[in-house]
């Protein structure tokens, strides 16, 4: 028998936060994952979806004081027209530049990549690397979870079903902040990242501060190469630097098998794109007279 599939449009928040208490729908944001999941039969059509595209308190991107808040229901293409971002976030526009095609980026949200829980979801790690916090909003109130504390497997969270994620917050950084994002796929379009790697170093008198590295698609979630920041940290950026900082982050994931990749290759690419990262924050350092 076919399932009939109640569909509610809510136009506002609160509307949208007593159907989810109601009904624990299933959320559709811009329907790129989850409608190539129902269709390809990967969960089955569900019975009631709340579509959220209408809530404009989902939209936006701001800054408060030091926060940075990005709606749930921002576009990759409008991360990337977004000159606040730009500035406090160079590397998410690195990932969302390589997100699938311009089709893809104009429907496809940073809330539903984040909840898609995808190892490879290319937000995630330059998000890893801000150390930025997911708001969750339920009728009975709101939560903020760190990223790294969010996604518990591959398209499993700790999301309760009558929570709505809502936004992204993140503290910017500063003069001395520089990033990188670093991806390989099978070729340049429309291909799902093999192995990816963020990076955050505070650089100042040209020692390193605090340095946050985290890599996509070679654990259950997106990892912080905690061997590797360590090694990072009260050094100065050097070839010889990265290339040990590299090997250490090849230690700190355990890749497997897929059919995207093998383990073996993975491990090898966290090296060189960590290597290929911070070798372009010293050339940056370097171009622009900093050190
Ligand atoms: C051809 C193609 C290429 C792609 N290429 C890439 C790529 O290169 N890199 C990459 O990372 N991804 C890629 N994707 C995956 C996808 O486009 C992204 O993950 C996108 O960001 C998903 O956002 P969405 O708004 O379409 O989410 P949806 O499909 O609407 O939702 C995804 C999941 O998140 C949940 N959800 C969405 N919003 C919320 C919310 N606010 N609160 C609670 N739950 C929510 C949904 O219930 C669903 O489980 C690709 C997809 C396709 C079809």
């Amino acid at each position: 028998m076919l399932t009939q599939t109640v569909i509610f449009t809510p136009k506002s928040l609160s509307e949208a936060l007593e159907v989810l208490n109601d009904k624990k729908p299933v959320v559709l944001a811009g329907g790129t994952d989850l409608l190539v999941q129902i269709k390809g039969g990967g969960i089955p059509p569900p019975r009631y979806i709340i579509a959220i595209d209408n809530i404009k308190a989902l939209k936006g991107i701001k800054k408060n004081g030091r926060k940075v808040r990005i709606g749930a229901l921002t576009t990759f293409e409008e991360i990337l027209d977004s000159e606040l971002l730009a500035k406090f976030a160079p590397h998410l526009l690195e990932a969302s530049y390589e997100i699938g095609s311009p089709q893809i980026r104009a429907r496809g949200t940073i809330g539903g990549n984040i909840m898609n829980a995808s190892p490879a979801g290319d937000s995630i790690p330059p998000l890893f690397v801000l150390e930025a916090h997911l708001i969750l909003q339920s009728i009975e109130g709101r939560r903020k979870v760190a990223i790294s504390q969010f996604h518990t497997g591959p398209g499993k969270t700790i999301r309760r079903r009558d929570e709505l994620l809502i936004g992204i917050e993140f503290e910017a950084g500063d003069k001395s902040s520089r990033y990188f994002f670093m991806r390989l796929g099978t070729r340049k379009a429309l291909a799902i990242a093999k192995v990816s790697a963020a990076g955050m170093l505070n650089i100042k008198n040209g020692h390193i501060g605090k340095a946050r590295i985290a890599l996509g698609a070679v654990a259950p979630t997106v990892v912080y190469a905690h061997g590797a920041q360590d090694l990072l940290a009260g050094k100065s950026l050097s070839p010889e630097v990265a290339l040990l900082v590299a090997n250490a982050a090849q230690n700190d994931c355990h890749p497997i098998d897929d059919i995207r990749s093998q383990a073996e290759y993975r491990q090898a690419m966290v090296g060189v794109l960590v290597e290929r990262g911070l070798m372009r924050i010293m050339n940056e350092l370097n171009g622009d007279g900093q050190r």
